[in-house]
């Protein structure tokens, strides 16, 4: 969080951090911390350009990069939405496309901004949430500030 927030000068809106078990993941993938951070991009940011700078944190983290598909990693980050942008190339498809079906991003995300309805939904995030069947999803602690 102290690195994204090198992105811009306006503070961030940061979620609590949650425990959540892996979904879709290789036998015996550890529980992922996940957390949803709001950003206020520059006028000049776009989704492209945000995207190539998480990627470089990732990086910047140690991400390495087998391919196989939900593998454990020591950092990802995701674009939820990027205000009413929508996408939908290889490199980029906003609002990210599972992002209303995941309590681990809705848990966070109505943390920060329950009434957001995102690009193509009907329901808020908060009513998302209410909607979605029970999974483990533990908040752990709050940020630090
Ligand atoms: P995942 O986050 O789905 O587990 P990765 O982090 O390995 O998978 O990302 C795979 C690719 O997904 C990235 O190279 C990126 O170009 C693409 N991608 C498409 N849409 C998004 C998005 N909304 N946020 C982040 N990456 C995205
Ligand atoms: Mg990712």
């Amino acid at each position: 969080m102290a690195r994204l927030q090198q992105l811009t000068d306006q503070p961030l809106v940061k979620s609590s951090l949650w425990e959540t078990e892996p979904v879709d993941c290789p036998p015996g993938t550890r529980p992922f911390i996940n957390a949803v951070v709001g950003i206020h991009a520059s006028p000049t940011e776009t989704p492209e350009s945000l995207l190539a700078k998480l990627q470089q944190i990732e990086d910047e983290f140690g991400r390495l990069r087998t391919g196989a598909r939900n593998e454990p990693r020591t950092l990802d980050l995701d674009l939820i939405a990027f205000g009413d942008e929508t996408r939908q190339t290889p490199e980029l498809t906003l609002p990210h496309p599972r992002a209303h079906l995941r309590r681990f991003v809705l848990e966070p995300l109505a943390e920060i901004a329950p009434e957001l309805v995102l690009p193509g939904q009907i329901l808020s995030v908060r009513e998302l949430l209410a909607r979605l069947p029970p999974a483990h999803c533990k908040r752990i602690e709050p940020t630090p500030t």
